[in-house]
């Protein structure tokens, strides 16, 4: 039977629904038929079909990627598969051997209860021959609360991946934050401040932290008082210099300062 016979039949199952019973056994038949050869009649006879063709195809591929099993971590450097098989327990021992990570997932693993903190997402554009393309940057701060601190930052055409892509930043940029008590007004050597004065530097923007008596609290603006609670800070008196009101500045200048307490030096 040729096509076009199967297309008659198939208008004749639309329009007719007085035909006889007889008719109506043949019409399955060839319906089915036309099925079968819908592959090859789709490219060259209707438009139509054809384009949804293609859908299901890719929506068939969109469902197979669809559920995200949870990523196994396959260590890419030494140090990743050192942690890995647990031969490497903590981060200090990574800092004390002056180590470098460079899968955030070390990080991930030896504090698997770190927080983020989106400190800013902005939208940056950039003119090309095609019009303007839009990407997110982002940048967030994590930390455990109780002595690691990073900061990090990402750039992605979507927001999300941007805040994915700055938060993997931010763990490779993790740092030890040294703790202490230096307020003379305490002197009570627990862990609760910082041990001495610092300066950090972000753009135009310039945070000093003073050391500060248990009980204090931040005494800080919020974002500051955010990013310091993510270190594990929590009584310290701060001086903010510059234009404060811009995000990344801050945070970097927050960053710096808690890097500065180390004694190490910028850049
Ligand atoms: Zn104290």
């Amino acid at each position: 039977m040729s096509e076009q016979e199967v297309k008659n039949n198939n208008k004749n199952t639309k329009e007719g629904n007085s035909a006889a019973p007889s008719n109506s056994d043949s019409r399955g038949s060839d319906s089915r038929g036309s099925d079968s050869r819908g592959s090859d009649s789709r490219g060259s006879d209707s438009r139509g079909s054809g384009y949804r063709g293609n859908r299901d195809r890719r929506n068939d591929r969109r469902r197979e990627r669809k559920p995200e099993p949870e990523v196994i971590w396959t260590p890419r450097t030494r140090l990743g598969t050192l942690v890995q098989s647990g031969s490497v327990q903590s981060l200090d021992t990574i800092f004390q051997n002056g180590w470098k990570i460079k899968e955030y997932e070390i990080v991930n693993k030896l504090l698997p209860d770190i927080k983020s903190f989106v400190v800013h997402v902005g939208v940056v554009q950039k003119q090309t021959d095609a019009g303007e393309s839009t990407r997110f940057k982002s940048v967030v701060a994590v930390g455990d609360e109780n002595g690691w601190f990073g900061i990090g930052t990402g750039k992605k055409p979507q927001m999300k991946n941007a805040i994915d892509s700055a938060t993997q930043n931010a763990l490779l940029n993790i740092i030890p934050v040294k703790l202490g008590c230096g307020s003379w007004e305490c002197r009570c050597g627990t862990n609760h401040s910082i041990p001495h004065r610092t300066v950090g530097r972000g753009g135009s923007v310039k945070i000093e932290l003073i050391p500060g008596p248990k009980g204090l609290g931040l005494v800080a603006g919020e974002t500051i008082r955010n990013l310091l609670a993510l270190a594990g800070v929590k009584d310290v008196w701060s001086k903010s210099f510059g234009s404060t009101s811009t995000m990344p500045s801050v945070a970097n200048a927050v960053y710096d300062s808690i890097r500065q307490l180390h004694g190490m030096s910028l850049q």
